[in-house]
């Protein structure tokens, strides 16, 4: 079996960059890092940090309250997720009598300062996202209560008389044709209504390279990465997409084998939230599984 892997497969720059500064406190300073719901969204990568000091409290949509004792926040650090935050609740955290520490993704910050720039001139703002996700919630705080959700053309069908002054925008990690096809049906109903791409670099990049595995030969594709990570289930749908057998694991013992050996060139690739060492992991197990089926 020959093993494709991808070459944007695993951490994004946001998510190293969010690492790295829990890190930074936790391991470099010793210091009690906790992060505001998951700092990223991979358990796996989670327990790693957990065992290093990075502790999550919170919830996955970081609306809980904080409840630590005295004890606990002493010298201690709260550190923001990669997904970003709403304005209250970054008041919220600001006030828990910690050091504060924003590791939101410069990415979903330029979003939030889009929608925070038009709220202020008075436009409403329609994010196409997932309204259950902790990033959509996070940019909503921005929207001045002029914020409004939408998946579907069925959704933008269902909103209120907006006015004139409309802008859109991403979560940051949805599908380009999906937010480019939405975008010009919203066009026709506000005319004026202003567009920003703000899907990032990093969705861009791990989404063509679906497409160049598939180019490339790909039989099945293997997307690695965890089930509440938006990017990661988009790849998996990509991979369908496609037409191609998709193989979403979050880890290596996962993998059905029994199938996968039936395909002679495998893909693998990976959300922008999972580690080196699950990737290298399933990898691995697919290299294996092509030597024990050349051998026999
Ligand atoms: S997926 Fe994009 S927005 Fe999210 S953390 Fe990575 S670079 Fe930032």
């Amino acid at each position: 079996m020959k093993v494709i892997r991808a070459k944007s497969a695993g951490f994004c720059w946001g998510v190293e960059r969010a690492i790295d500064i829990a890190r930074e406190f936790a391991v470099t300073a010793q210091r009690p890092v906790y992060t505001d719901g998951p700092l990223i969204h991979n358990r796996q990568m989670m327990e790693k940090l957990l065992a290093e000091g990075i502790n999550e409290v919170g919830d996955y949509q970081s609306k809980s309250d904080i409840a630590l004792e005295a004890e606990k926040k002493q010298n201690a650090v709260m550190v923001v997720r990669a997904h970003g935050i709403s304005p209250e609740r970054r008041s919220y955290l600001k006030d828990l009598g910690m050091d504060f520490k924003d590791a939101t993704c410069p990415d979903v910050g330029i979003i939030a300062g889009k929608i925070r720039m038009h709220a202020k001139k008075g436009y409403n703002t329609v994010i196409f996202g997932d309204p259950k996700h902790p990033e959509v919630i996070g940019l909503m705080g921005y929207t001045e209560g002029k914020g409004h959700v939408i998946k579907t053309q069925a959704d933008i069908d269902a909103l209120p008389a907006l006015g004139d002054k409309v802008c859109m925008v991403s979560q940051s990690t949805m599908f380009t044709d999906e937010f480019g096809r939405l975008s010009e049906y919203l066009k026709t109903k506000y005319p004026g209504a202003l567009v920003f791409d703000t899907i990032c670099g990093a969705t861009k990049e791990r989404q063509s390279d679906v497409l160049v595995l598939a180019q490339e030969g790909a039989q099945a594709i293997v997307v690695i990465g965890g089930r509440h990570s938006a990017n990661t289930v988009k790849l998996a749908a990509l991979v369908e997409k496609q037409g191609l057998p998709c193989f979403h694991v979050e880890t290596g013992a996962e993998l059905d084998l029994e199938q996968l050996k039936k395909y002679s060139v495998v893909g693998v690739t990976a959300g922008a939230s999972t580690p080196g060492f699950l990737i290298d992991e399933v990898c691995q197990q697919l290299e294996e599984l092509g030597a024990a089926a050349t051998v026999a």
